[in-house]
């Protein structure tokens, strides 16, 4: 079976509400559709979500880096995806995102094309995953109703976005989701927003307040890796590596330092083998994962339920971008149930 055809689609996905992090603030996910079409008419899609963490992953350029690889794609022999893949983080690398992407599409078409389930060939380990729900830096009355509403649904973890920028404000989102939710357990994100000495004392105060927090990912500036070994040292909470852990060999070497208790895979970061890499080196140091999503619709969180499932290597699941934002019509890879994300 060969490469008939690839295309690329816009895809302006609008968020159901303000998407707010230390980062910034979205409205609207600018995304890219990236289809592969079979000689046997099989189709695989994959998706490349824009995200506040990446500026340099917009629509033009993540398009303009894929329009370098997918002409010398066309009349490939599709079972060689490993080898197609391998050439486009060749060409394209410095997008990771978008290359992601393509890996998606492609052996989403392989796998069509050979009646296999996606999670089934990850392994098939088990059929659903749980996932957390997210509430971005909202002010504390508008976070604590979200979080209500996400326990009626099912949530029992929620991940709170908190900016650095004000420690008070920070707790005072915690305090109030907890009251609204005091059997939930909180994964706290930083998104960079911190420096490691306001961290410390964030993670005291968190510990004064009772909070359960079980997480706190990311506090610190990408490149601090030193910062980041300072809060998993000193704060008490383990911390995950998220924005630090761009590439597979950022990941392997903070799972060499013991840098950080858990690592926050995406497939925007790494595509499907380097997740799958970074599964091998962190099983081998019993390092914990967390398998992560940008601003995808269900269609490109499709391939990462479907990995979580498959492997069963996550010990925390935050694949909630398609409730986050307004999906076009679509069947994707997966059913959803309050928390529970299945795979069909
Ligand atoms: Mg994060």
């Amino acid at each position: 079976m060969h490469i008939t055809g690839l295309a690329l689609t816009t895809l302006n996905l609008p968020m159901r509400q303000p998407f707010v992090t230390a980062l910034g603030r979205k409205r609207v996910s600018r995304n890219l559709l990236v289809t592969v079409q079979l000689s046997d008419g099989s189709t695989g899609t994959g998706e490349a979500s824009a995200s506040l963490a990446w500026p340099d992953e917009t629509q033009l350029a993540m398009g303009q880096a894929l329009r370098q690889v997918m002409p010398k794609l066309i009349g490939a022999e599709i079972r060689a995806y490993r080898r197609l893949s391998d050439k486009a983080w060749e060409i394209a690398g410095r997008h990771p995102t978008a290359v992601a992407a393509l890996e998606c599409a492609l052996l989403d078409a392989y796998t069509r094309s050979r009646g296999i389930s996606l999670w089934k060939w990850f392994g098939g380990k088990r059929r659903s995953v749980t996932t957390s729900l997210t509430l971005s830096a909202w002010p504390p009355r508008t976070a604590a109703r979200a979080a209500r509403r996400g326990w009626t649904q099912g949530f029992r973890q929620l991940k709170v976005k908190v900016t650095g920028k004000n420690l008070d404000q920070d707790i005072q989102r915690l305090l109030a989701i907890h009251r609204a939710t005091p059997k939930a357990t909180l994964l706290v994100d930083g998104n960079q927003g911190f420096t490691a000495k306001e961290a410390v004392r964030f993670c005291h105060a968190l510990r004064q307040h009772h909070l359960p927090v079980i997480l706190l990912e990311q506090p610190v500036p990408r490149a601090d890796w030193e910062g980041l070994e300072q809060v998993e040292k000193e704060g008490g909470i383990p911390v995950a590596a998220d924005e630090s852990a761009r590439s597979v060999s950022d990941a392997r070497r903070l799972i060499r330092q013991r840098a950080v208790s858990v690592i926050n895979v995406k497939l925007a970061k790494c595509g499907l083998f380097g997740a799958l890499e970074i599964i091998r080196q962190a099983k081998a140091s019993r390092t914990r994962l967390m398998i992560g999503c940008m601003a995808e619709s269900a269609i490109g969180l499709s391939p990462s339920v479907a990995l979580a499932c498959g492997t069963g290597a996550f010990d925390f699941a935050d694949l909630d971008s398609h409730l986050l934002v307004i999906s076009p019509p679509c069947r994707p890879g997966f059913s959803t149930r309050g928390a529970t994300l299945c795979c069909c």
